[in-house]
């Protein structure tokens, strides 16, 4: 049977995180606000909700940013039930003068810098590029609706203490995504709520525009509403009541970077909305501390990074947040989370894809030496379209102790049966684009280690599933002897 996770939150947070872990564990959310409710306690329905990259420098938060990317990404792609659809960005700066800090450029389709003469008053560099807004009263349910038929159970209830989570769902291990919650929960004084305040209007305005900076404003389109959300401001004011002068003042504001698209608006016949963004001096923390994973600190970013989070989370539960055990001095010299499956080549490869997994399960007993075998071209539409004629995708992660320092990404060359044993690299914007749908999973096959010098080699092949082909593929990864690399003493 399935061991058992408790979730404390029903916020986008815990949604996601329950949509992740409910694949192999049997998941209990406990939560005060449930999707459908509207009350002021909790953040996710009144959020705008924008997906658009948060700066940062701090690598393993744009990783869960990029995840989160590629799941709304397919979803708006795949669910358009699921309220999540795609818009064209424009974004907006006064504080930057160039794209180093956009560490984004990349990640998001159709990336360009809008020249300098193009810009509008106050505004020192802005970008275009494609992005996506969810429409939480729509994306909130259609989660609980997923969940319930993944076997999730929702119980409403208001609790106390993480103890009392564990007596309900009669789990060891909870997750902690209760928001503003957290202040008690985790006993961190550094949570506190940061007031929101938007108007929605309704108008066939149909793009994003945001402008940050010295002040944060945005016109966020919701789906099947018939209008936009409009904003922004944070305070540390912990009432509810509408600020009137604040409304006229968003509205200027958006008017200057939409080009007066909305210079005859009359702010008395918006939708006033009032929310409050589960706040943390510090940002996010998504963190093991014995048997409570927390999740939350999330601020105004909470549907950016909710299945980043989430996968974050999954991590650490399995132990396999390689920072989590590696940085532990105890577990340094341990066995590695996932290693060593045993390869079984094939005896009688046939096509492409068989012979490719062929030299593929031959390389990876040395994945340090994998890429001596791969070729590396220019991204090109050659290489998407012989991306698209592919099964299989080969990841090599190379870490330094605790962090990861690369992906790289290669699959078959589609000639390979020409016994050229080359494997074609691939950029990981292209991998982005294919990867994260729907018909790929994903083995975690081999690790190797240098000896000495703390440094890992992770093999992932992530296969697409056609349920029409018998995957005997996957037969060649036989999944029980694990050896035990281990790191020399330092
Ligand atoms: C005006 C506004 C605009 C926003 N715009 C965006 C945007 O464009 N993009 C974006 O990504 N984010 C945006 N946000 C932020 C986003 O809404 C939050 O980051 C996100 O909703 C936080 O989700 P969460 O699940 O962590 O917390 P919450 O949604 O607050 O959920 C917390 C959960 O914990 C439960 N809980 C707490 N205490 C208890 C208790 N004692 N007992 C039982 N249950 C408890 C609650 O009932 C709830 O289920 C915006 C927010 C506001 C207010």
């Amino acid at each position: 049977m399935a061991e058992s996770v408790g979730i404390l939150g029903a916020g986008i947070t815990g949604l996601a995180t329950a949509y992740v872990l409910s694949s192999k564990y049997k998941v209990t959310i406990v939560a005060r606000d449930l999707p459908g409710d509207l009350g002021l306690d909790w953040a996710s329905p009144w959020a705008g909700a924008v997906f658009h990259p948060q700066k940062t420098p701090i690598k393993l938060w744009q990783d869960m940013q990029s995840a989160c990317f590629r799941f709304y990404w397919a979803l708006a792609h795949n669910d358009p039930s699921s309220g999540v659809k795609v818009y064209p960005m424009t974004e907006y700066f006064d504080t930057i003068h160039d794209e180093s800090e956009i560490w984004y450029k990349t990640l998001m389709p159709d990336y360009r810098v809008i020249p300098a003469g193009d810009l509008p008053p106050r505004t020192t560099f802005g970008i275009k590029y494609t992005a996506l807004a969810m429409n939480p009263s729509m994306l909130l349910p259609w989660l609980k609706a997923k969940l319930i038929a993944k076997g999730v159970n929702f119980i409403r209830t208001e609790i106390k203490s993480v103890d009392e989570v564990r007596a309900i769902t009669k789990a060891k291990l909870i997750v902690n995504a209760s928001g503003v919650g957290a202040r008690v929960f985790a006993g961190d004084e550094s949570v506190s709520p940061v007031r929101g305040q938007t108007m929605f209007v309704k108008t066939d305005f149909n793009e994003l525009v945001m402008k940050e900076g010295t002040e944060y404003t945005y016109v966020i389109p919701r789906t099947n509403s018939g209008g936009v959300i409009m904003g922004g401001i944070k305070s540390d004011r912990l009432d509810s009541e509408v600020d009137v002068k604040l409304k006229s003042d968003i509205l200027m504001r958006v008017n200057r970077i939409t080009n007066d698209a909305f210079k005859d608006l009359d702010t008395s016949t918006v939708t006033d909305i009032v929310g409050f963004r589960p706040g943390r001096k510090g940002g996010l923390r998504v963190e093991r501390e014995g048997d409570v994973v927390h999740a939350y600190g999330v601020e105004g970013a909470g549907y950016i990074y909710s299945f980043g989070v989430a996968e974050r989370v999954q991590e650490l539960i399995e132990g396999s947040g390689l920072k989590a055990k590696l940085n532990d001095p105890t577990t340094l010299h341990a066995e590695p989370p996932f290693c060593c499956d045993e390869i079984y080549p094939f005896k009688d490869p046939k096509t492409d894809h068989e012979w490719g997994l062929w030299y593929f399960t031959d390389l990876i007993k040395v994945p340090s030496s994998f890429p001596k075998y791969a070729r590396k071209y220019p991204t090109s539409l050659l290489i998407d379209c012989w991306l698209h004629d592919t099964d299989s995708i080969i990841e090599l992660q190379n870490y330094e102790g605790a962090e990861k320092v690369e992906s790289r990404y290669f699959f078959p060359q589609p000639d390979i049966s020409s016994m050229s044993r080359m494997f074609v690299e691939m950029e990981p914007e292209m991998v982005n684009w294919n990867v994260w749908k729907k018909d790929w999973e994903t083995l975690k096959l081999r690790c190797d280690v240098h000896p000495g010098d703390r440094h890992w080699w992770v093999v992932r092949l992530l296969e697409r599933v056609d349920p029409d082909v018998e995957r005997k593929e996957v037969l060649a990864v036989k999944r029980t002897k694990k050896s035990k690399p281990v790191f020399d003493e330092e």
